[in-house]
């Protein structure tokens, strides 16, 4: 426990009486105080410690306070802590060197945002200049970001309170067999109904009005949903086709989260523009960016992009992003995550799912998997209903508790709990979490019928 037990009450006092929160009713809230963090695991201050499958919002990619990271964020304040964005600083030249060089095929120049909503933001302004056209395509199934014009590509409810700015957005159904939208009973089906539907909604909505189609290269907040082998090469064929840009978001499926340092390197597919943030260092100081094609950039070569930001590749987030790639890389960061994703986090989901009724289908890679909690397996209804809240969420509730009560902080979306660990996650800790899984699961399976 924490040498003085009173301060977790005190912290919790003064977030009750003036942290606004994100996404909450203010008053129906109850925030852990969280003492500290090491590795894969938090702690709060009556000495209560959790493993963290969720990594916080699934960016803590290496750990929390891995040291050689702490230490350069420490060098970097030392020596320069900020500086505007208009001159060339060595942490920033570096950060973008090691991003490009990771980054597929010919995106080689890099955008610094704050974040993962103004890197959407950008990209889709890069391609709205870059085309002259006005429309964005985006998935139902889908999480781009809380600002105005991200939150409305957004395809959750998420978006629903700011719809008023969607404008220019169209949405469409992208491949997930599971809960298909397109009647198929296998995967080659879903792959290719998916990319009729797109055809068929692109020569309704007029080739010529569309900027952009963005997607999650792997739907990450929506439900993990692997796209079906030919999918995303079929849609980069179709916005060939088309003069349409197409824009991966890899905020939360990059750096190294699916066993490779792009989801995009999982299907062999080069986009357009790529947005990122969150692993890019692990979030331990706020950076984001659109690593940008040849052709886009040239767009911007000799007339202005309009856009930019204060603290656009500021040096100590960017001196914390060189620092977090080359321990990933000393390390082996990416290798563990996909390793370890297919001897043990895999298999053993799957071992969960044989043994609960509850788990009606596991999915993903490396270290970004979803189980997809039901009432009943043959019919599939979810556990909670879509967007349920309330009472209504009880069962998933039930499930969380049984989790945190069992050492392990689960990641809960609707009727889904994720396990997004960091990928530094080792052996021992995917069995512990595994354990925990094992006992919420027996929870919820009281509720299934
Ligand atoms: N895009 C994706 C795929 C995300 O998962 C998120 C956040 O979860 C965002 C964009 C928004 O990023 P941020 O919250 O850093 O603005």
């Amino acid at each position: 426990p924490h040498p003085d037990p009173g301060t977790g009450a005190a912290v919790k006092a003064a977030d009750r009486a003036h942290v606004f929160h994100s996404w909450s009713a203010q008053e129906l809230i109850d925030p852990l105080a969280v003492a500290g963090a090491e590795g894969s695991y938090f702690w709060d201050y009556d000495g209560r410690r959790y493993l963290d499958f969720t990594s916080g919002l699934v960016f803590t990619n290496i750990g929390y306070q891995h040291p050689k990271v702490v230490a350069a964020i420490q060098e970097q304040a030392g020596r320069m802590t900020t500086f505007a964005p208009a001159f060339a600083i060595e942490a920033r030249s570096e950060a973008a060197r090691l991003i490009a060089e990771r980054t597929p095929g010919d995106l080689d120049k890099i955008f610094f945002t704050n974040a993962g909503a103004d890197a959407v933001e950008h990209a889709v302004r890069m391609a709205r200049l870059h085309t002259g056209r006005p429309k964005i395509l985006s998935a139902y199934r889908s999480y781009h970001g809380g600002t105005q014009q991200a939150v409305n590509i957004t395809g959750d409810p998420r978006r629903w309170a700011s719809d008023s700015g969607s404008a220019g957005v169209v949405r469409f159904w992208a491949p997930f067999l599971y809960r298909s939208r397109f009647y198929a009973e296998t995967e080659e089906q879903e792959c290719a109904r998916a990319l009729e539907h797109l055809e068929t909604t692109i020569a309704f909505e007029g080739p010529d009005t569309i900027a952009a189609i963005i997607l999650e290269t792997i739907p990450g907040t929506a439900g993990i949903m692997v796209p079906p082998p030919g999918y995303l090469a079929g849609v980069r064929e179709i916005c060939d086709r088309h003069g349409i840009v197409f824009v991966l978001d890899e905020v939360m499926a990059g750096f190294g989260r699916t066993g490779t340092w792009f989801a995009a390197d999982l299907f062999g597919v080069v986009p357009d523009l790529m947005t990122f943030a969150k692993g890019v260092n692990s979030g331990y100081v706020p950076l984001g960016g659109v690593a940008i094609s040849e052709r886009i950039a040239a767009t911007f070569a000799r007339r202005p992009y309009p856009g930019g930001l204060t603290y656009s590749g500021h040096p100590l987030a960017c001196a914390a992003a060189v620092a977090t790639i080359n321990v990933m890389a000393e390390e082996g960061v990416v290798e563990n995550a996909a390793g370890l994703g297919a001897r043990v986090i895999g298999p053993g989901l799957r071992d969960l799912a044989a043994r609960h009724p509850s788990v009606g289908e596991v999915r993903g890679v490396g270290m970004f998997w979803a189980l997809d909690l039901v009432r009943n397996r043959e019919t599939r209804e979810p556990l909670v209903p879509y967007n349920a809240s309330g009472e209504a969420t009880a069962p998933m509730a039930a499930f969380a508790a049984a989790a945190k009560e069992n050492g392990l902080w689960p990641f809960v979306n609707m009727n889904r709990t994720h396990v997004v660990p960091p990928c530094t996650l080792t052996e021992e800790e995917a069995k512990e979490g595994l354990a925990a899984l094992d006992a919420a699961l027996t929870v919820a399976d009281g509720y299934t019928e």
